[in-house]
């Protein structure tokens, strides 16, 4: 079970993600710089006590998820299109997790609108004892009903401190899974809506970064950079652009050696498999008893 302290943090990071979710909606327009919109909702974050659990991803239509803005990164919002905009905050390695979708261009109103329904009827059945596999049939079915697919490989997720992905998935597709929610737990919910096939597969660079392994290197710069990179990220995922903030071009050189030497995952881009738009919101509840409450409110928020 959570303590007082613990729920507290939650709620902290919660607020951080909240704001960040609040200045997309707000501020994303064609022609924005992808970059500055990244910076600008960390630097939020980090302003207010607490820090990115992860880099903010933008990603673009057809791209489902894993973008975030490379240094000097040249990409702007483009005029018409679907944009997820994806935050992460923590406050003492307790996490939130949370994204919109903005919608340029009425084309794809009803798409966000499959995905945003579903997260609001999982958000109404989570609580202690529901089985997770029964919360992927009813996101299914929402966002069928509305006449788009969810995406299958991608799905909710458990959240611990300082770990992001902590084993049990919240499905976003009927499934067999026998776990189920259990009081004091934390999970991340993300229904997918897509007009594709309704999978993803890796695309391109994401400049998102991880830390896998700590298996000591000979090369002493090597091996002070990934020691520095753990210690500093604490095992969550990072920027190539907060290394070039920190550690400058040399940073970057080293951090993609250490990925040649399999001490660091570089994410791939995930990207719909048959080029469909892609649409995702997200919020994070603390499980209860009789009902689950969200850290960001992501329902409110967009209403
Ligand atoms: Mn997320
Ligand atoms: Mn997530």
């Amino acid at each position: 079970m959570l303590t007082e302290d613990e729920v507290e943090k939650l709620h902290r990071a919660g607020e951080l993600v909240r704001e960040g979710l609040e200045y997309a909606l707000n501020h994303v327009k064609p022609g924005m710089s992808v970059l500055e919109l990244c910076a600008k909702i960390e630097q939020n974050i980090t302003s207010k006590g607490g820090f990115p659990a992860f880099p903010v991803n933008v990603s673009i239509n057809d791209v489902a998820a894993h973008y975030t803005a490379e240094p000097h990164d040249k990409l702007v919002i483009p005029e018409k299109g679907i944009i997820k905009v994806d935050v992460g905050a923590h406050v003492d390695g307790y996490i939130a997790d949370g994204a919109v979708s903005v919608v340029l261009g009425e084309e794809y109103a009803g798409l966000a609108l499959a995905s945003l329904e579903a997260l609001k009827k999982v958000g109404e059945l989570m609580r202690s004892g529901v089985r997770l596999g029964y919360l992927g049939k009813v996101v299914e079915k929402t966002i069928v009903a509305r006449g788009f697919r969810p995406i299958e490989n991608l799905s909710g997720h458990k959240i611990e401190r300082y770990n992001l992905h902590a084993g049990k998935t919240v499905p976003n597709v009927s499934s067999l899974l026998s776990g189920k929610a259990l009081e004091g737990e934390v999970y991340a919910v993300e229904p997918f809506a897509t007009n594709g096939v309704g999978i993803v597969v890796e695309g391109g660079e994401s400049h998102i970064f991880r830390v896998t392994s700590m298996k000591k290197l000979k090369n002493r710069d090597l091996q002070t950079l990934l020691r520095d990179l753990w210690l500093t990220y604490r095992g969550l995922p990072f920027a190539s652009r907060w290394v070039y903030e920190k550690w400058r071009e040399d940073g970057v050189e080293r951090l993609y050696s250490l990925v040649e030497m399999k001490r660091i995952h570089h994410y791939a881009m995930l990207v719909e498999a048959g080029g469909g738009a892609v649409a995702q919101f997200e919020d994070t509840f603390i499980v209860g008893k009789a009902r689950a409450t969200p850290l960001i409110g992501v329902v409110e928020l967009v209403k």
